[in-house]
């Protein structure tokens, strides 16, 4: 896979600031407010906002009542990479796009059958492609 780097100004220039903020600086949108946290049953795919990636499917979608759109598993094995990230005083695993290194979110190992893995991803990091 072909990595895409940007600088900063490059990135600014096609991110809103809050996009940029979260994907580029690994923050994190309040839980309940961003664009797909909850389930519309709509199909398609969750694009990476920052590089167009595809991420993850609708049909790994699940409502984990967090606040935040959350998935059992990633459109593909190397779709996204996890990381491990000691921030903050936690031991967590950060997602990132595999193609083009945008902070995702962080995996936990809550989630539902058949992973029992919950993918926890700020909408601001994602673009909904619905399948028409
Ligand atoms: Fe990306």
């Amino acid at each position: 896979m072909t990595k895409i780097n940007k600088s900063d100004d490059e990135w600014k220039a096609i991110l809103t600031d809050e996009q940029f903020n979260i994907c580029r600086k690994k923050g994190t949108e309040r839980a309940f407010t961003g664009e797909y946290w909850k389930c519309t049953g709509e199909e398609g795919k969750y694009l990476c906002r920052a590089c167009g990636e595809a991420l993850f499917d609708s049909g790994a979608k699940y409502d984990s009542g967090s606040g935040w759109p959350s998935f059992y598993k990633p459109a593909n094995d190397d779709s996204v990479i996890e990381i491990n990230d000691n921030s903050l005083g936690m031991n967590r695993v950060e997602v990132v796009c595999s193609k083009c290194d945008s902070h995702l979110g962080h995996v936990f190992n809550d989630g539902p059958n058949p992973t029992g893995l919950r993918y926890c991803i700020n909408s601001a990091s994602l673009k909904f492609d619905k399948e028409e």
